[in-house]
């Protein structure tokens, strides 16, 4: 299992590099093949030897070679994020292929996580093809438990979606406010797509408690008011995410079948 859990480790820190690429790139509409990494701010290409992930931050401190300004601190955390979930999904759900899919979804949450935090978007190029995948893997057959069959997956994108769509008109039309946007509407579907609508009650409730404690510490700190938009996507993600390691224990025990 070691040279596994190190394969995996490095698989997920190089994977990082290109969420980095995604998360900065897709927001402004750029190509995430072409130009080749580049420092932001002198726009110098930057060498394979400065591009390692993880390593080359550390050893430039946070700085561009060139005109020494500042790279940010998301670079490594999305690595290193990527490399953890990595060996997260190798340890839990074991090492085989069809797993990969299962990654391949924890990527897309990292991106989308990242993408909502700075530009309160969710883009339909990460989440409409999120959910078409989960919807032709389950027809496949080619998700397991805790991941949906394709009756449950079905029932996900109609319940997540279109459920989360009906909140929002209503919402909006008793509060005369958007509640929440159409990116969420379609990341719930992409969740309910992969995991089934049995984790869109988890999902929800967790995403919401999680998203007022944080908005709320938030606000306090920096003394900024209601009306500043708070991104939901994050939470969402991270609690379908959680959902998939604890999700149907939490159910099991919450409808007394524990
Ligand atoms: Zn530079």
């Amino acid at each position: 299992m070691m040279e596994f859990t190190v394969i995996a480790f490095v698989f997920g820190l190089t994977m990082g590099s290109f969420l980095n690429v995604c998360i900065h790139r897709l927001p402004l509409g750029e190509s995430i093949v072409f130009p080749p990494s580049h420092c932001p701010q002198c726009h110098t290409a930057i060498r394979w030897h400065d591009n390692i992930p993880l390593l080359s931050w550390i050893r430039l401190w946070g700085r561009c070679r060139h005109c020494l300004a500042p790279i940010s601190l998301i670079y490594p955390l999305v690595e290193l994020l990527a490399g953890l979930l990595t060996i997260q999904v190798l340890w839990h759900f074991g090492p085989f292929w069809q797993n990969l899919g299962l990654i391949a979804l924890g990527y897309a949450f990292i991106i989308l996580t990242f993408i909502d935090f700075r530009h309160y978007i969710l883009p339909d190029v990460i989440t409409l093809p999120g959910m078409g995948s989960g919807l032709v893997l389950a027809w496949g057959g080619w998700l397991h438990p805790p991941l949906a069959d394709f009756t449950s997956a079905l029932m996900g994108v109609i319940a997540g979606g279109g459920g989360l769509w009906a909140f929002g008109w209503l919402f909006q039309k008793i509060t005369g406010k958007a509640g929440m946007g159409f990116g969420d509407v379609k990341l719930l579907g992409m969740i309910g797509a992969w995991m089934g609508w049995q984790s869109l009650p988890f999902t929800l409730f967790f995403a919401s408690l999680l998203g007022s404690i944080v908005g709320i510490v938030w606000m306090v700190a920096t003394h900024r008011n209601r009306s500043q938009p708070i991104p939901f996507g994050p939470y969402l993600a991270g609690a379908a995410w959680t959902y998939l390691f604890i999700g149907p224990w939490v159910v099991d025990w919450y409808l007394g079948k524990g």
